[in-house]
């Protein structure tokens, strides 16, 4: 790994195992274990570390000078990439998904805080840029400028979710990830044990293109792994009073904070597929926490102080 990374991740902390206890699970027989990929930085948490660690250090043994990606205006990827560039030393640019605001949210001030170049573009000048794929594939690309796609969906990102895996000792029988990309599930779907399965939950409406790209992503077939597309309450970043009150209470009872995008609705999925007896008795279940808690930010005023 280049010397510049080492470095950065010196200052990360260990992603620890929190077992939940919570009556219901009691009743079923179930253990649910969380994964707390949250505790690893407030920046670069969860999944974002995971994804972007062995891009950066390609970016970084490719001599580039800059990275370029896109993302919503409360993105986390493109949020722990400027903050990632800034500690590296790399310049960072980000296209955002929409008009500029007329008053920027916290998330995008702390992205410019950090050095990243925000370039705002319409919606389907948006949808054009997904289909780049390789880091040298953005038109125009210069050979110091590296091009990371959309939620850094690569092979790349692959291994530094498949540390996330071998971190977890023992035996369990289902690994469970909330899915934007689908990034992080391939991730585990490439690197789980057999017999284990892994089961994402689709944060937006109409998830069924994710199974499409993790199987591309990944070249494993539907055999181990799933993407249910039930638990999007609406739609990417939609709430409803029922999830609110989940998530409040879930952070009252445990201590531990979920946002409502994307952990949110995977663990409200979770312990709703355990009341319907989806899962046999005695089963062990990891419900990786992806993190993300800075953008949560957008929905402070909806979440009771913890
Ligand atoms: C980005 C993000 C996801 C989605 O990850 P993908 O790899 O794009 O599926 C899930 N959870 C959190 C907290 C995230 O920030």
């Amino acid at each position: 790994m280049h010397a510049k990374l080492i470095q950065l991740q010196s200052h990360l902390k260990t992603s620890s195992l929190t077992k939940l206890d919570f009556p219901i699970l009691k009743q079923h027989q179930i253990e649910l274990w969380l994964k707390r990929d949250d505790l690893i930085d407030p920046v670069i948490s969860g999944n974002k570390w995971r994804k972007l660690k062995y891009i950066l250090n390609h970016a970084l043994n490719m001599q580039v000078d800059t990275i370029i990606s896109m993302g919503g205006a409360y993105s986390n990827h493109l949020h722990a990439l400027a903050y990632a560039g800034h500690k590296l030393g790399l310049k960072t640019r980000g296209i955002i998904r929409g008009e500029r605001p007329a008053v920027l949210n916290p998330s995008l001030l702390d992205m410019i805080n950090w050095g990243m170049e925000l370039e705002f573009v319409s919606r389907a000048e948006f949808r054009r840029f997904r289909n780049y794929k390789h880091y040298q594939s953005l038109p125009g690309i210069q050979a110091s400028q590296y091009w990371l796609p959309e939620g850094g969906s690569t092979r790349l990102a692959l291994r530094g979710v498949a540390e996330l895996v071998d971190e977890i000792n023992g035996d369990y029988d289902y690994i469970t990830v909330p899915c934007g990309t689908g990034t992080t599930l391939a991730g585990i779907v490439k690197s789980i044990r057999p017999g284990t399965k892994a089961i994402g939950f689709s944060a937006l409406k109409g998830g069924g293109f994710l199974t499409d790209d993790v199987i591309k992503l990944t070249d494993s077939p539907l055999e181990n792994w799933h993407i249910n597309i039930d638990y999007h309450f609406g739609g990417f970043a939609k709430t409803t009073e029922e999830l609110l009150a989940f998530i409040n209470q879930f952070q009252q009872q445990s201590g531990i904070i979920l946002e409502p995008v994307y952990t949110g609705k995977m663990l409200y999925a979770v312990f709703d597929l355990i009341e319907k007896q989806y899962f046999q008795p005695g089963s062990k279940i990891i419900a990786i926490h992806t993190g993300g808690l800075q953008g949560k930010r957008g929905f402070n005023s909806k979440f009771l102080k913890t």
